[in-house]
């Protein structure tokens, strides 16, 4: 039997479809991002409900044991919109209460596919790396190649000049969940010179110490 890896992390903030994609890699791949966080002892935080791949990855970490912690608006949580929920659930008041509680909750970022929910989520995570706001790692799943034409994008910006290549380093990728949880654990972030100057006051700042917690 394969040894149980140790993690740096304690519990990361899963984003993805509410929907479950068209293709079974997307639904595998959920599975195999929850095995993966069961594997390395890791929790999980999303958004609450067993709608799409958010059901995939909670199930699969809920059936390995691990905490699973739901974040919900109260608006969202009638069963026919989110479906069943496992594990432990938090009620917040919006969305943006909601964001700001698994941001604060988690350790790292992983967006599996998704739409413009999922979209939202890593955009304004990475966002807020890019201000210092907090110095979490933030890893998309890649499967298939969902995401290069984003990925494209984003180095189209960079060539523009509208992200420094510091920033655009900000998202790790990789195709798999094993590979991607790998290079998370290794990832050490990179600041521009304004960023690193900034301070944010309390209530902004989604506490975190990149270290504490890294077995030694
Ligand atoms: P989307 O990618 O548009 O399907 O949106 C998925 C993301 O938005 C998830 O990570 C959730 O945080 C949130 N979300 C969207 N729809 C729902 C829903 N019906 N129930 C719970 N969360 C949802």
């Amino acid at each position: 039997m394969e040894e149980e890896k140790k993690s740096r992390f304690k519990r990361i903030c899963v984003f993805c479809g509410s929907s479950s994609g068209k293709k079974p890699s997307y639904q595998e791949a959920a599975v195999e991002l929850g095995r993966e966080l069961v594997e390395r002892r890791i929790d999980l935080v999303y958004g609450g409900g067993s709608v799409g791949l958010m059901g995939l990855v909670s199930q699969a970490v809920h059936d390995g044991g691990r905490h699973v912690l739901g974040v919900i608006p109260r608006t969202l949580m009638p069963r026919e919109i989110t479906g069943e929920t496992i594990g432990e659930v938090r009620a917040v008041s919006d969305m943006h209460q909601r964001k700001a509680e698994m941001a604060r909750q988690a350790d790292a970022f992983i967006a599996l596919p998704g739409g413009y929910g999922t979209l939202e989520e890593l955009l304004e995570v990475i966002t807020w790396a890019q201000l210092g706001i907090h110095r979490k790692p933030v890893g998309l799943l890649n499967v298939e190649g969902y995401y290069n034409s984003l990925l494209s994008f984003l180095d189209k910006a960079v060539d523009e000049g509208f992200i420094s290549p510091t920033a655009r380093r900000i998202i790790v990728s990789a195709p798999t969940a094993k590979q991607l949880v790998r290079e998370l654990e290794e990832h050490i972030p990179e600041y521009d010179e304004i960023t690193s100057k900034l301070i944010w006051e309390e209530v902004e700042r989604l506490n975190y110490m990149p270290d504490s917690d890294v077995p030694t």
